[in-house]
């Protein structure tokens, strides 16, 4: 696992080598991205660094965000809601279970499903190149709750 600091130092490499000089506000909005784990959009960000800073303009966020996706550093979700979601590009390959009511974003993996859906591709005479997986899904009773494993 990367921690914090590290992934701020490559977030900053990143835009470097872009050729963006690091300004205060950029660091700000990659110091927050890199502390998030909860799928923020560009206004969640913006809301957690206008607090320590406010002159930073959204548009700010925005631009940085594009940036940092271009770079590879963050990746970018489109979840059904039209809103754009990011998270940090460097971790293990996961998938999302969006809940239809509240909208929160639950990260899990199964080998199960990654086979299977090697298995299908090597049918159907492919390989896998990447995959996005999303479950939209409502939360159930808690009576009924099967025990998942969550890897976040
Ligand atoms: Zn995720």
């Amino acid at each position: 696992m990367i921690g914090t600091e590290q992934r701020v130092a490559i977030f900053e490499g990143q835009l470097k080598q872009a050729g963006l000089r690091m300004t205060q506000q950029r660091r700000l909005i990659l110091r927050i991205l890199a502390e998030a784990h909860d799928h923020p959009d560009a206004k969640g960000i913006f809301t957690r660094a206008f607090e320590h800073d406010p002159t930073l303009s959204l548009s700010t966020v925005y631009r940085t965000m594009k940036l940092l996706e271009s770079q590879g550093a963050i990746e970018r979700h489109a979840f059904e809601d039209g809103v754009s979601r990011y998270e940090h590009a460097d971790q293990q390959h996961h998938d999302h279970l969006i809940d239809v009511e509240t909208g929160q974003v639950v990260e899990f993996s199964s080998p199960e499903i990654e086979a299977l859906q090697a298995k299908i591709a090597a049918e159907l005479g492919y390989e896998i190149v990447r995959h996005r997986l999303e479950l939209y899904a409502r939360k159930l009773p808690k009576a009924g709750r099967k025990r998942v494993k969550k890897d976040v």
